[in-house]
């Protein structure tokens, strides 16, 4: 079957990206993506807002969400795509998640207070507005408030991993993740293997587990990634007879490395995520 072009990774106003989902789709619509996904982290805010945009559009929509799971000692991005969103059980996880990362933001504040920065919650809660809070929110404020000259700095001097503002919490599991996305009706996309800081030998334990949890596909093209990484990965979904998938994971214009339904050129053997996501 030959699939349409599409991009099944993106973020909008709803998490850490800045533009609406109407906005989104509009833009993938002239950059001729035929299916679109937003992945917002830890919610599905904006899905019915797409949906709303998508009556008008030639683009075919999905919802999805990008959700943060522990495992072991770190931590993961699981896609979900194509669930029902309104599913009961997803909203009591996503409200949980919603719960976590408001106490985070308020940890990552007081942390950052205690290295003489002044109080950022107030202004990183506006920020987000609508949306899921997150450590880019705290980026920005730093930025506004002048103590770092850019966001990718905020992250290299205090947000990133192992950072004063890189708050440990209790992240649901990556099997929790896993079968949440998967009785709401979803595929469960193991997001960027490459970019968790891990050795590949670690990514190959990672990928085992993700497969013996259930996980159904893995993402194997995204900005950023090696080509050589994306054979290794693809060559891992086809021992575990897992699918693949790929996105931009658009989150603003200023990224200049990434744009709506950009990511690097693949080929593959192995059944694509749309192939079963498309079915009905
Ligand atoms: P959070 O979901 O709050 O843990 O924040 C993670 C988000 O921060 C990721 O989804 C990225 O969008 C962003 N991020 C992570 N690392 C960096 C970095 N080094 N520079 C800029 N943004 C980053
Ligand atoms: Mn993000
Ligand atoms: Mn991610
Ligand atoms: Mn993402």
């Amino acid at each position: 079957m030959e699939l349409p072009y599409s991009d099944l990774h993106c973020h909008s106003c709803y998490s850490d990206g800045e533009l609406t989902p109407a906005e989104l789709l509009q833009i993938a619509a002239e950059r001729g993506v035929k299916v679109f996904a937003l992945t917002d982290h830890d919610t599905v805010a904006g899905v019915q807002e797409l949906r709303a945009a998508a009556v008008d559009s030639p683009v075919k929509v999905l919802s999805g969400a990008e959700l943060t799971c522990g495992w072991g000692r770190g931590m993961v991005h699981i896609i979900g795509l194509g669930f029902d969103e309104t599913d009961s059980l997803l909203g009591e996880y996503l409200q949980g998640l919603d719960k976590l990362r408001l106490e985070r933001a308020g940890l990552i504040a007081q942390k950052l207070v205690k290295r003489n920065i002044p109080d950022l919650l107030p202004r990183a809660i506006e920020l987000a507005g609508a949306g899921q809070i997150g450590r880019p929110h705290f980026a920005q404020a730093m930025v506004e408030a002048g103590v770092v000259n850019n966001e990718a700095q905020a992250f290299n001097r205090y947000l990133g991993a192992g950072k004063v503002g890189d708050v440990k919490v209790e992240w649901p599991t990556m099997e929790q993740g896993i079968n949440i996305i998967r009785q709401s009706g979803g595929v469960a996309v193991l997001a960027h293997p490459t970019k968790y800081n891990m050795t590949f030998t670690k990514v190959r334990i990672m990928i085992e587990s993700f497969n013996e949890q259930g996980g159904d596909a893995i993402e194997i093209s995204y900005p950023g990634i090696e080509s050589g990484h994306t054979l290794q990965l693809d060559k891992l979904a086809t021992k575990y007879e897992m699918m693949i998938s790929a996105g931009s994971d658009f989150h603003k214009k200023q990224f200049h490395w990434t744009a709506i339904g950009k990511y690097p050129g693949y080929s593959s053997n192995n059944a694509h995520v749309l192939s079963k996501l498309l079915q009905h």
